[in-house]
């Protein structure tokens, strides 16, 4: 009888075998500032047009493949039409099928470190090489003109305006110049845009250049991360054929459903968006007048901070203070560096209070 023993990893295809579950193992803290999410309350009427939303839903049926009704409020919002929007389970998913769709081996995908984790894990579990031009290690600008060197023979160049973690806003005439003189696609992710003012996406550029897609997402702003709604701005034809490759039903009934009530009612969000903005000005300045710290300047609902002795930092921000923030200190150009997500006032005092005590300890 053959042994019964499995083997997975010789069996997983290559590209998969150094990929672990995402799982990130939170314990309850009082504070939880790691992830960019929006702590702040609801505003009022929201969660009852949620529910009267939820309770028109038929869960025995299959949702709308391409959320239509969704598509045209989001549509509407940019000022576009239908064909140029499609929607996705996060803007994860995206990310993912514009890889599986538009990269593979034998294309290159263009990207400007430090950024977003998932653009390198996406492209390697779709067997793209990554090309990295990594930012400048003093302010995190990009190098245009490698980048453009980089872009030249690249599938896709991924920039994220604001940058995360960074949290800088793209330089549009970069972007006009890779469109004019590559024949890349160019992805620029907005999923924080909103922190930054609707002024700076480069949604409205979309209709007059096929090769721009522009990401957003509900899970910052819209304060949705757990729905897991995201969407792309993109040419019809990208749309399409990320359409035809997509997992047919990946926005369920209820996601439909509770991000369609809160796209309508976006104007109830807008006050505490700036309120989030406010708290991060604050954020920041408070985080600059404390010994050995340094930040850089945000667009989005995130401050990047160099503190002293930042892993150690971290974990006493976890153990002893029970908050919770992202800790960038091993990852290449962020030495010492913390991810601070921008929470309510309250929030935001409790990790300024901690972090005195902290910066003059370790310091
Ligand atoms: N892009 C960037 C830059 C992000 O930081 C994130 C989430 N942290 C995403 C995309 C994906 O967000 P989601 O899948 O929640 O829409």
């Amino acid at each position: 009888m053959a042994k019964k023993c499995l083997d997975v990893t010789a069996r997983l295809r290559p590209a998969l075998r150094a990929f672990e579950p995402y799982d990130p193992r939170f314990s309850p803290v009082r504070v939880n500032l790691s992830a960019n999410e929006n702590t702040h309350p609801l505003p009022a009427g929201l969660a009852e047009a949620v529910l009267d939303a939820v309770r028109a839903t038929s869960l025995n049926r299959y949702p709308d493949p391409m959320a239509n009704a969704l598509r045209d409020a989001l549509a509407e919002r940019h000022g576009t039409d239908r064909a140029h929007v499609i929607v996705g389970n996060g803007g994860d998913e995206l990310l993912f099928n514009l890889l599986f769709a538009f990269g593979g081996p034998g294309r290159t995908v263009v990207t400007c470190p430090p950024d977003f984790a998932e653009y390198a894990n996406f492209a390697a579990m779709c067997e793209t090489p990554v090309v990295a031009v990594p930012r400048d290690a003093e302010d995190f600008s990009v190098d245009a003109e490698a980048l453009l060197a980089a872009a030249a023979d690249a599938a896709l160049v991924i920039l994220t305006s604001p940058n995360n973690p960074t949290g800088g806003l793209v330089d549009r005439a970069l972007v006009g110049r890779l469109l004019a003189e590559t024949e890349a696609l160019v992805l620029v992710d907005e999923a924080y845009v909103e922190f930054a003012g609707e002024d700076e996406s480069l949604a409205p550029l979309v209709p007059g250049n096929p090769r721009l897609i522009v990401l957003r997402t509900l899970s910052k702003a819209f304060a949705l991360a757990g729905l897991r709604v995201g969407y792309l701005i993109a040419d019809p034809q990208v749309v399409d054929a990320l359409g035809a490759v997509r997992q047919i039903y990946s926005v369920d009934v209820l996601a439909q459903a509770v991000a369609l009530t809160f796209v309508e009612r976006r104007a109830l969000l807008a006050p505490v968006v700036a309120d989030i903005v406010a708290e991060r000005e604050r954020l920041a300045a408070g985080l600059s007048a404390l010994p050995g710290v340094r930040t850089w300047p945000s667009a989005a609902n995130f401050v990047l901070a160099r503190v002293p002795n930042a892993h150690r930092t971290w974990e006493r921000l976890r153990d002893e203070h029970s908050i919770l923030v992202r800790d960038f200190s091993s990852t290449p150009g962020l030495d010492d560096c913390l991810r601070l997500t921008v929470g309510t006032r309250e929030e935001n005092d409790a990790l300024l209070d901690a972090l005195s005590v902290l910066t003059r300890e370790e310091s």
